[in-house]
């Protein structure tokens, strides 16, 4: 595990090199955010980021996310959390008390489900259609072929005032670029501001073909720990 003191130095390099990307991309720092993505590690790294500044936090599940976040919300009444995982349609409610942002809308079965849930909720965080831009079989993601009419679909049926943008995960043996120019040109098309991509390998790149958020874990946090985080003090 990381200590605190290793987070705050990795937080400060990750945000001099998106405000580095940035300039060089021609665009203001403010335009791009940065998700610390904390899956798997325990909370006190996450408390360690939130000493250090930093606000906006990424996890994969629903579960770990609702051991992790909730608590921290009292001290921390600006924090937000986006859950940036495949979300199973059980976990639809959930996922809608506690995230700020879900950036893995890809199916209409989950559409109805975070409807429901929004109604049962009483709130509805953002969303974003995640795209799946390599087509590949295993991965969470509307397919491309199908990509337009769904974005549309969410539009209509939220609302732009929900569905913010769009996110993707570039297959992880290819070059990114491609994917993420095609994320980027789609959500400029749908009229869409937000666009999730980049990850700590290539948030550069991301930030260069126009992400305005990027999703960065292991280069902040560490090595990630084998399993998830189901309790707040780590299990
Ligand atoms: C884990 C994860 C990240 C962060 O990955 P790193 O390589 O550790 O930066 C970003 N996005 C998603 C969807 C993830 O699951």
């Amino acid at each position: 595990m990381s200590t605190s003191s290793s987070i705050a130095q990795a937080l400060t390099g990750i945000r001099t090199r998106i405000e580095a990307s940035a300039r060089a991309a021609g665009r203001p720092a403010s335009g791009v955010d940065l998700v610390a993505v904390s899956k798997f590690h325990p909370q006190a790294s996450v408390i360690a980021a939130l000493e250090a500044g930093q606000r906006l936090f990424g996890e994969n599940r629903v579960q770990e996310a609702a051991a992790k976040f909730p608590a921290l919300r009292t001290r921390w009444p600006d924090l937000r959390l986006h859950i940036i995982g495949g979300l199973q349609t059980n976990k639809a409610l959930e996922a809608v008390r506690i995230a700020d942002m879900i950036e893995s809308l890809d199916r209409p079965a989950l559409s109805d489900a975070l409807a429901r849930a929004a109604d049962r909720a009483g709130r509805l965080p953002g969303l974003l259609v995640q795209v799946n831009t390599g087509d590949e079989g295993q991965k969470s993601g509307v397919r491309l072929e199908e990509a337009d009419a769904f974005i549309n679909a969410s539009l209509e049926r939220f609302g732009p005032a929900v569905v913010r943008g769009l996110m993707c995960i570039p297959p992880h043996d290819q070059d990114p670029t491609p994917h993420f120019r095609t994320l980027a040109t789609m959500a400029h098309r749908h009229g869409l501001d937000v666009v999730s991509m980049g990850m700590s390998a290539d948030f550069e790149r991301a930030i260069a073909c126009g992400a305005t958020l990027v999703r960065v874990g292991s280069a902040i946090f560490g090595a990630r720990p084998a399993t998830p985080q189901t309790a707040p003090n780590g299990t």
